[in-house]
């Protein structure tokens, strides 16, 4: 027996306004228009209600990395739920997925990372973070050490600590946020910069802003910071290869905590199962969430370190944070199974060795449109620049709402991409085949042409 009655896409789009409050959305916006209703997705297409099929070229939210219709992990959902559909692990229970997903987990992380908590989502992962950072410090006795330092443009997650490391203004200003401890420094944005550094002297110099935080603030009272290796959500931000070494060296010089957020980069999206093994960091701690299960179930965690566990499970007695879904039965076996089939698939390797050159070096062509600034792909993640002119580089006039204009245009022509501003970001599924990638860049080469066109009437 279906659970989802059949309607019409008109009536999805009717009952959808009347009683659905979407998630980063402009209501009044969307009541003019209409959404878009997904309701089916095969491999790296999802298809809308009418059966217009589009190149899912964003993995979903950055999470479906297995592709769609990967029967293996439905499989799994469906046989826990028929064993174990939930048990949680408060009060000195556990049970086999959660185990066994953290002797995984720990199998492909750094070897100072063996031992993992779970949350529901990324968000959660940094709320709970934010705790252990403060007890870690308290149960040191530095508890003058409760400030976090994250970055302009950050995203770190939506809940009021997420938020609060989170680095857009637009979030900070609804609900009073950041929350006290919490500060932003310089973001390593190259291209976004007045360019008169070179990329490496820009690079230690964003990095420098840390140190400049550190000593204004007073390293008695810096706990940690926390960084994205490459910003996802404020548009695939690439640091200059100068950056992370200095961080490192900084957060080692002051005895900070570093926290790599690979919501986005981990499990394999760069080619390295993490962002921190990209960059060479040796983060303190690391929160996950989406791709850990291709995003067919909710699952987030953080991984921590030994210098911080040990502390933790000695001193602190009972640490009194989780949630009801720490540790999903059902949510870590469909992550188990996710993790099997990238590695039976050999799908990390194979966006270091195949399929992310042979997208990086078509991504890198696009510099010759006449309205792309930059194009930069790591692994599988990548973005451009639509700018007006190029030398020297200036963007077209906001109000012409240029990255919008490509993204809605792209999606008309069968692909799917997102704009951040006019910067335009892309993020596919690990499977993605070499047909589909030429179909992305074909689609995409029509799109920046039609756009191109538009913005000269
Ligand atoms: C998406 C994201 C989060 C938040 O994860 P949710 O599961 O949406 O709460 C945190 N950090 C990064 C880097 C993200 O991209």
């Amino acid at each position: 027996m279906a659970a989802i009655e059949k309607r019409s896409s008109d009536d999805w789009q009717e009952l959808d306004k009347k009683h659905y409050l979407h998630p980063f959305t402009d209501h009044k916006e969307l009541h003019e228009q209409r959404s878009r209703i997904i309701s089916r997705a095969d491999g790296v297409y999802i298809y809308e209600e009418d059966g217009h099929r589009i190149l899912d070229g964003m993995s979903g939210l950055w999470c479906v990395s297995a592709g769609y219709g990967q029967e293996e992990l439905v499989e799994a959902a469906a046989e826990q739920m028929r064993e174990l559909p939930y048990y949680n692990s408060f009060f000195q229970c556990a049970h086999p997925p959660v185990i066994e997903l953290s002797k995984m987990l720990q199998e492909v992380s750094q070897p100072h990372l063996n031992r993992v908590f779970y949350t529901g989502s990324g968000s959660e992962a940094n709320d709970t973070i934010v705790r252990m950072v403060r007890t870690y410090w308290d149960l040191m006795g530095q508890p003058g050490r409760h400030t976090i330092i994250s970055r302009k443009n950050a995203y770190h997650g939506s809940t009021v600590a997420g938020a609060s490391l989170s680095g857009m203004s637009a979030m900070h200003k609804q609900g009073g946020l950041p929350i006290p401890g919490i500060v932003h420094v310089e973001q390593p944005y190259w291209f976004g910069s007045d360019q008169t550094m070179s990329p490496d002297e820009f690079g230690i110099a964003a990095a420098r802003s840390i140190e400049e935080k550190i000593n204004e603030l007073g390293p008695e009272n810096v706990g940690a910071f926390i960084g994205e290796p490459i910003q996802g959500a404020g548009g695939v931000i690439v640091p200059p290869d100068s950056y992370w070494p200095e961080v490192q060296r900084i957060c080692d010089e002051y005895g900070i905590l570093l926290i790599s957020d690979e919501v986005i980069c981990g499990f394999g999206r760069l080619g390295e199962w993490f962002g921190a093994d990209y960059f060479g960091t040796r983060p303190d701690f690391m929160p996950f969430a989406k791709g850990v299960t291709s995003g067919y179930l909710p699952l987030g965690g953080v991984y921590v370190s030994d210098r911080v566990a040990d502390v933790l499970i000695d001193k602190a007695g009972e640490f009194a944070h989780g949630y009801t879904y720490s540790g999903h039965p059902a949510a870590c076996a469909v992550a188990i199974a996710n993790l099997k089939l990238i590695q039976r698939e050999n799908l990390v390797t194979r966006i270091h060795d195949d399929i992310g050159p042979y997208l990086q070096q078509q991504w890198q062509k696009l510099t010759e449109h006449p309205i792309v600034g930059d194009a930069r792909m790591i692994g599988l993640m990548g973005a451009f620049e639509i700018v007006k002119d190029k030398q020297p580089m200036q963007r077209f006039e906001k109000d012409l709402h240029a990255g919008v204009r490509f993204r809605d245009t792209l999606i008309r022509n069968g692909a799917l991409m997102r704009a951040v501003g006019d910067t335009i970001i892309c993020a596919p599924p690990f499977v993605i085949s070499h047909a589909e990638v030429d179909d992305l860049m074909e689609t995409t080469w029509k799109a920046l042409d039609l756009t191109h066109n538009t913005l000269q009437e």
